[in-house]
């Protein structure tokens, strides 16, 4: 079945579906205090499991967000001191050419930045694109940014396993890179890491997983980071055909949808946060976003709305949520419960 007419179907539940589950609409929280960016979709690797479809095939023209977009959020972040923290993702967000601005002029007004990195792009020869991202661990210490960085697995034969060949040891060389510049052991450069299963099951608990990840990266190669955090894989994308070439759609949806736990609704952070991609157009989550399902809110983009319209506004939700509520919960900040 070709690839677009799989993503059409509805994504099979057995029992009631997300809304049903839930009983009320969701939404958002009186206050809204995070703003995640997608710099864009341009990235050096091409994971299986990427819910945003990002690969280098991807053209920085039109895949990542231009200079006077840029800005246009930047004026808006001015106007809005309540957005204390600035979350920018991607594809690689370091690889769109706005990224130093962007990073610079959000410390400058006072707010918190996260970079979602890849630490494999740290050591990038630049062999596609001619460009390097050596600088970026200097430019990041020097700018307080926290660093949360994508690492599926400890082990060698699962990272290879989503992110193909050479990205452990690239991934290993860019830790270490922030290693050296001080994140993990000055209380002002946090690091964290990002784990994902590989395959169709839940993350394990994340506390335990968290002391595996401080063993073995430590002994094994020096490293040290802040926290863990587990993610589970969205049955969207990428990653829902990968489990359907696999005959598995049915039985990950139902281990989803068995899991649903009511105690991770609250922290859901699509409750908590507002999303926009490259072009400033409005998303619940980066997963609503990659299911170009766009916010209710009336507007559009960002720089149309006070953040007094997205404050309790009704979020778009659809049966791939259980995937955030499943288990000990799922968001980007990791486990819920
Ligand atoms: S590194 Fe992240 S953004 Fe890039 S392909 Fe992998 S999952 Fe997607
Ligand atoms: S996918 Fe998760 S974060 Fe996004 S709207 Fe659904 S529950 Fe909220």
């Amino acid at each position: 079945m070709p690839t677009s007419a799989l993503f059409a179907k509805p994504l099979p539940v057995v029992g009631p579906s997300f809304a049903d589950r839930l009983g009320e609409p969701l939404r958002a929280a009186p206050a809204i205090t995070k703003l995640q960016i997608n710099l864009g979709l341009v990235c050096n690797l091409a994971c299986r499991h990427c819910h945003v479809e990002s690969s280098p095939l991807k053209t920085a023209a039109t895949d990542n967000m231009s200079e006077s977009t840029a800005e246009r959020v930047l004026d808006w972040i001015e106007k809005n001191p309540a957005i204390e923290t600035i979350d920018l993702t991607g594809g690689s967000p370091e690889m769109n050419p706005h990224f130093r601005r962007m990073v610079s002029r959000c410390r400058e007004l006072g707010r918190h930045v996260m970079d979602r990195c890849n630490p494999t792009i740290l050591v990038d020869e630049g062999t596609k694109t001619g460009i390097q991202y050596d600088w970026v661990p200097e430019f990041l210490a020097e700018h307080q940014v926290e660093v949360v960085a994508s690492l599926p697995c400890y082990l060698e034969e699962n990272v290879r396993y989503q992110r193909g060949k050479g990205a452990y040891d690239a991934s290993i060389d860019g830790l270490r890179m922030l290693n050296a510049v001080g994140y993990g052991t000055n209380p002002r450069l946090q690091l964290d890491l990002v784990y994902n299963p590989n395959g169709a099951h839940l993350p394990p608990p994340q506390k335990n997983l968290a002391e595996d990840y401080h063993r073995e990266l430590g002994e094994r190669f020096g490293i040290v980071f802040n926290e863990l955090w587990t993610i589970t894989n969205m049955p969207i994308k990428r990653w829902r055909a990968d489990l359907a070439r696999r005959g598995q759609l049915a039985e990950y949806m139902q281990l989803l949808e068995g899991a649903f736990n009511p105690g991770t609704v609250d922290g859901l952070m699509c409750r908590h946060q507002i999303h926009i991609n490259s072009q400033g157009e409005l998303y619940d989550c980066d997963f609503n976003y990659a299911l170009a399902m766009a916010s209710q809110v009336k507007g559009g983009r960002l720089w149309d709305l006070s953040l007094g319209d997205l404050e309790s506004r009704r979020i778009a939700t659809g049966n791939h949520c259980f995937g955030c509520t499943a288990g000990s919960g799922s968001s980007c900040g990791g486990a819920l419960a």
